[in-house]
């Protein structure tokens, strides 16, 4: 208990982010509720899903392109849930995913369109959660993917150039939130929306094998992350900040290190 609220909630938040996932279900397992939570702030958020989850189920027999209809239709009704204003499907082999400059193409493209300040993916470092487990080959390659397209490819108006073409500017992403990260650094309150983060889930019931251990399990997490800082549920990320703005170099909270002042935010 003397540990309790060792930090203080993370407040910024994005007027435009981007979710970029391997499969469906991955952002509502992920960051389901911060996303609804921004969302309900004020913010308008997009998912892209890499895969269409053709690979999720048990049986052999199984045809993976109804799968990808199903598990498409299921994120879409989650994302309604959450308030996304749009999912984008980059239908890339579910199992297979590859950093490749194809993704990171479709990954820019997705940025340049839509602009967000933030981009959330599973932080690409964690092979193996703290907790125990492998994390999954699509989820590090999605998030690595994710990274890779932010810094330098969306703001390199000569990574994809034929891009500009379609009226597409390059973009500056200011920050990333990393996800099912061993490293966090910032924990969102999300008590007010874990909830929605409970229904988005219920919404995939293709992939819940266990339903009554989904609640006790969700609000588990939300509880452990809660934690550091002092709430009854939280999300944490790894927050890398590529690009400071000014509302937070001038915000109260903003520390600014010896020898970095008069740093031009909008540089680089
Ligand atoms: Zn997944």
């Amino acid at each position: 208990m003397t540990e309790t609220a060792a930090r203080t909630a993370h407040t910024w938040r994005p007027e435009r982010f981007m979710v970029i996932v391997a499969h469906p279900d991955d952002a509502d397992f992920g960051p389901a509720a911060t996303a609804a939570r921004w969302i309900a702030e004020g913010s308008e958020g997009w998912l892209v899903c890499c895969t269409s989850g053709d690979a999720g189920a048990d049986d052999w027999r199984t045809d993976p392109l109804e799968l990808a209809a199903t598990r498409e239709a299921e994120q879409r009704v989650a994302a309604g849930i959450v308030g996304y204003a749009g999912i984008s499907f980059l239908h890339q082999p579910d199992g297979a995913l590859a950093n490749d400059l194809a993704l990171r193409e479709q990954l820019v493209r997705e940025i340049l369109t839509f602009r967000p300040d933030a981009v959330l993916a599973v932080d690409p470092e964690t092979l193996f959660h703290s907790d125990g487990g492998v994390n999954h080959t699509d989820h590090r390659a999605a998030g690595l993917a994710a990274v890779d397209a932010v810094y330098p490819a969306a703001r390199n108006a000569m990574a994809f150039p034929w891009l500009a073409r379609d009226g597409l500017e390059p973009w500056v992403v200011r920050r990333l939130y990393l996800f099912w990260s061993n490293h966090p650094s910032a924990w969102v309150d999300v008590t007010s929306t874990l909830e929605r983060k409970l229904e988005a889930l219920r919404a995939h019931p293709s992939q819940i094998r266990h339903p009554e251990q989904l609640e006790p399990r969700i609000r588990e997490w939300g509880r452990e992350e809660g934690e550091p800082i002092g709430a009854e549920a939280a999300e944490a990320f790894r927050v890398i900040v590529i690009e400071e703005d000014a509302e937070e170099e001038a915000g109260p909270t903003h520390v600014t290190p010896p020898g970095t002042e008069g740093g031009d935010p909008g540089g680089g």
